[in-house]
């Protein structure tokens, strides 16, 4: 393409396709031409020609390399110069760029068309040997580690040995003939290593450049970051061809920097950037010298800096969403090298997208759509007390301070190397310090649960893969690390390898000590609270609950909660409902002997006793859930759980009794047990006596548990409450099971009601667990109100894999192996588990259209899950109270 218009027409408008075919670098540049920003002339070869190039074994497809050599010389035409020309030698960046943003996983050659002529050659033109020189080394320290693939330490140690020896600290202290001087040394380590030399043909460069930035697409460390991000590994990356700028033409007018439109960490309106006079590249995200801010560009460029200002806010507003932007400035002129939509800390993430609501730029439905689940899972994270740190410092605990990166709080035993990261962090939580990182350590980070480095500011290479995980980080600390021993101290303090630590990413500050976090309360995050708000208006916009739901209705959020205490904290979470409260969870601790001793004793008197009791804690645990939860919705199910939950371990029984016997000895009360235990015995207890058939079977329970609810709203009701119980029976799979509970439950409830004189409006449902239910669900409908898919067990029994052993087992390399798709007790599956739900649904409503059909099992937190279950037009999804704000997006992102 000539311009960028002709690749969006090509598309109808659609950027996202325009990014996937250009990479995002590729495309902006050209869009940021168009739009009238600065940016150095050059040209993209497509992500396509890489795919190819690597299908082809490394071979540029037909065509690709004649169109690069056009592409080329129209570049030549505008610049006035040309590549290999002494007299006017053009040099270019190679640059890689994928769809999506993989900050430093791939590759890019700077300074290509230098070599020992045209260095001379420019040295005339711009007077500047020192300038040249320090190009020309970087050329060839980047073509031997990129191209060549060699280690850049072998660069790098000479080049610190070297200044050592002369006694310059920083880079920009080195002259001419220091640089002519590495030049040749690092040509010289070229040869010896790889046995090539480094080649002066500008054109061999070129190509080879390319090939490599090609082959970087499938370098470990960029396939790992996709495999962790899930992108995909057949984009491919674009290469661009761009014209070099320098930033290191001097002290005075010349320089590189990175910044944010807004900044990165709190999301305030304020640019946020770093800036290096006389300098290139990478110098500043690398971290090896220290950066300005952005405000050193406005005391000594006054005028660059005000039309940097005016152009980060034009792309702002041109891209209506914060960037993230690369510029060079060269003898006072200002280029843009690349922009970018900015990562950011989910705080930030927030603020921004409800500042750029209330200034206009963006609407409402356009900043939930921003917003990932994993930004509100991040908001909830914990943090520090306060006051814990405070005693840590009068402690003298306090080991280091640096830049507050990335926020939150992470606590672990410390080590020094990104593999012995990934190694110890199976044995329990790792903290990573690193003098500073490379996109080589990004498996280590990704294994660390925070990080912090000595050296680099908050665009270094650590503080932008810490924000894009959450990973809490300080960087620029200071400290003096000593990665090969393992040691890092303050000049005080020392840590060393597997001493516990704990990183304060939102303050920035390190200790050496293990410090209790604690979680964050929901309450205080009004930016956070103020989209879920939004999301919550969406969904409720068309329609109630109550009215067959269209995809424009969105699905409601309810909570699983066996506690008043947990509803509270659902309720204050926002969940609409409870979609669940697993009585079985009732009978734990000290309340097992109840329920045993109605399940084992065969003295009618006991029997009748325990279940008085039962019947009494749970009157009491009801009413106080429906006070938690007045005016909403509970859903209380009747007991589930097979009976040998609650029964003694057989094994154990069994060996107690038999030791007992071995000596001679016999406890009548055991013995007994055991018979009962042994004959209560099933082979596979999650396909036997559990749900409704051991309520039928133990008919009891049915009387105990419906009066306890219905009681309860009573109870609740008097003081005030306005409770809405509905009764769920489980695992129902014949219409005969309802048929045989539903009236009795109904009598209990309507009787209890009339007793005391009361009013209150109860449902009864049931769960749709088994696949049988799914396929007579119409039939379902005659006796059950709502439905209520139990997707835990639903899946289990429609693959038929345990739930309770195929994840720990077999199923984990079912998904390593790509056997399965995802873990389909994580996300529901679909195709087959979702076909049931489908029909159910469909079924269902056709004979009841006003039914309440919601999810109970896990994947009510899911968000994929989620949009399959709006999709699927449920009412509502329940989950975990934690999962509630997640699921509240993901619900609204399910209708946008
Ligand atoms: C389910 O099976 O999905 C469900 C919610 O019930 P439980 O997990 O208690 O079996
Ligand atoms: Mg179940």
């Amino acid at each position: 393409f000539q311009d960028i218009e002709e690749a969006e027409n090509l598309y109808n408008g659609d950027w996202d396709k325009v990014r996937l075919l250009l990479g995002g670098k590729g495309a902006n540049l050209a869009k940021m031409y168009k739009i009238g920003i600065t940016v150095p002339p050059g040209y993209t070869i497509t992500t396509e020609c890489c795919n190819e190039f690597l299908k082809l074994g490394g071979k540029f497809p037909q065509g690709m390399w004649d169109q690069s050599n056009e592409a080329l010389r129209v570049v030549e035409k505008m610049t006035g110069k040309k590549l290999g020309d002494p007299n006017y030698p053009l040099l270019v960046a190679c640059r890689s760029g994928a769809y999506k943003s993989m900050p430093g996983m791939m590759d890019t050659v700077l300074n290509i068309g230098l070599n020992d002529k045209t260095a001379e050659g420019l040295c005339k033109i711009s007077g500047d040997p020192r300038f040249v020189y320090d190009s020309y080394r970087r050329l060839v320290q980047g073509f031997g580690a990129i191209v060549l693939g060699l280690d850049d330490e072998e660069y790098e140690h000479p080049l610190a040995q070297y200044k050592k020896k002369y006694g310059f600290k920083y880079d920009n202290e080195l002259q001419a003939e220091n640089w002519i001087e590495l030049t040749r040394q690092f040509q010289q380590i070229t040869k010896n290593i790889s046995g090539i030399e480094f080649p002066q043909d500008p054109i061999k460069q070129y190509e080879m450049s390319i090939k490599a930035v090609f082959n970087s697409w499938n370098v470990p460390r960029a396939i790992q970051y996709r495999k962790q991000t899930g992108i995909p590994d057949h984009l491919g990356t674009a290469v661009n061809i761009v014209t070099m700028v320098f930033g290191n033409m001097g002290e005075v007018d010349s320089g590189t920097g990175v910044a944010f439109t807004r900044n990165p960490s709190n999301g305030n309106k304020e640019i946020f950037g770093e800036f290096l006079f006389n300098a290139q590249g990478e110098d500043v995200v690398a971290g090896i010298r220290n950066t300005l801010p952005i405000s050193a560009l406005n005391d000594q460029l006054p005028g660059c800096y005000k039309q940097f200002i005016q152009e980060c806010t034009k792309l702002e507003n041109y891209y209506k969403e914060m960037q993230d932007v690369e510029f060079t400035i060269e003898k006072g002129k200002l280029y843009f090298l690349q922009t970018r939509d900015a990562k950011r800390t989910a705080f930030a993430r927030f603020k921004t997208m409800v500042d750029m609501v209330e200034e206009g730029l963006i609407d409402k439905k356009t900043a939930i759509k921003r917003i990932s689940p994993s930004d509100v899972d991040m908001m909830l994270h914990p943090q520090f007390d306060p006051n814990v740190l405070k005693k840590a410092k009068k402690q003298g605990k306090l080991f280091g301070k640096g830049v507050a990166a990335s926020p939150g709080a992470a606590v672990g035993r410390v080590y020094f190397n990104a593999d012995k990261c990934e190694e110890m962090s199976k044995d329990g939580p790792v903290i990573m310090c690193r003098p500073f990182t490379k996109p080589d350590d990004v498996n280590g980070m990704f294994a660390s649960k925070g990080l912090f480095t000595a050296e680099g500011g908050a665009t270094s290479h650590a503080a932008v893969v810490a924000r894009q995980f959450g990973t809490p980080c300080v960087v620029g600390t200071g400290l003096v690390i000593d990665d090969e021993e393992g040691v890092a101290t303050n000049g005080k303090i020392t840590i060393r390898e597997g001493d516990w630590v704990s990183v304060n990413g939102t303050t920035g500050e390190i200790f050496k000590a293990k410090i209790d976090t604690i979680d964050v309360k929901l309450e205080d995050q009004k930016d956070l609270l103020k989209i879920l708000g939004w999301c919550d208006e969406f969904c409720a916009q068309k329609g109630t609950r109550n009215i067959k739901n269209g995809p424009n209705r969105g699905l409601m959020v309810w909570a699983n909660a066996d506690t008043a205490e947990d509803a509270l904290r659902a309720r204050k979470y926002g969940a609409q409902g409870i979609g669940l409260c697993r009585t079985e969870h009732q009978f734990l601790g000290d309340r097992a002997k109840y329920l045993r001793t109605f399940i084992m004793s065969e003295d009618k008197d006991d029997k009748k006793k325990a279940l008085d009791k039962l019947r009494e804690l749970q009157t009491k645990d009801f009413e106080e859930l429906f006070i938690a939860m007045t005016d909403l919705p509970v859903i209380i199910r009747l007991l589930d759980p097979p009976l040998h939950e609650f029964l003694p371990d057989l094994l154990e029984l069994t060996r107690e009794v038999y030791e007992l016997r071995g000596k001679g000895q016999k406890d009548e009360e055991k013995e007994t047990l055991l018979k009962q235990a042994e004959q209560m015995h099933e082979s596979n207890p999650m396909l036997g006596l559990r749900g409704v058939r051991l309520v039928i079977i133990k008919r009891e329970l049915v009387e105990m548990q419906a009066t306890a609810i219905i009681q309860g709203a009573i109870n609740a009701k008097k003081k005030g409450y306005n409770p809405d119980p509905e009764i769920m029976i489980p695992l129902v799979g014949h219409i005969n099971e309802l048929k045989e509970l539903q009236p009795e439950i109904d009598e209990i409830a309507k009787k209890l009601l009339k007793k005391n004189n009361t009013k209150i409006d109860y449902k009864i449902g049931t769960m749709i667990e088994i696949p049988r239910a799914c396929l007579v669900s119409g039939e379902l409908t005659k006796y059950a109100e709502f439905f209520s898919f139990g997707t835990n067990d639903l899946t289990q029994m429609t693959f038929g894999y345990s739930r309770d052993d195929a994840e720990g087992g077999f199923l984990l390399k079912y998904v390593e192996d790509g056997i399965l798709p995802c873990n389909p007790f994580q996300s529901v599956d679909q195709i087959g588990v979702g076909r049931l739900i489908k029909m159910c649904v469909d079924e269902g409503r056709e004979s009841k259209p006003q039914m309440d059909i919601g999810v109970c099992g896990e994947h009510g937190g899911d968000p994929k899950s989620i949009k399959f279950f709006s999709d699927a037009g449920l009412s509502y999804v329940s989950c975990s109270s934690l999962r509630v704000p997640v699921a509240r997006l993901s619900a609204c992102q399910a209708i946008l």
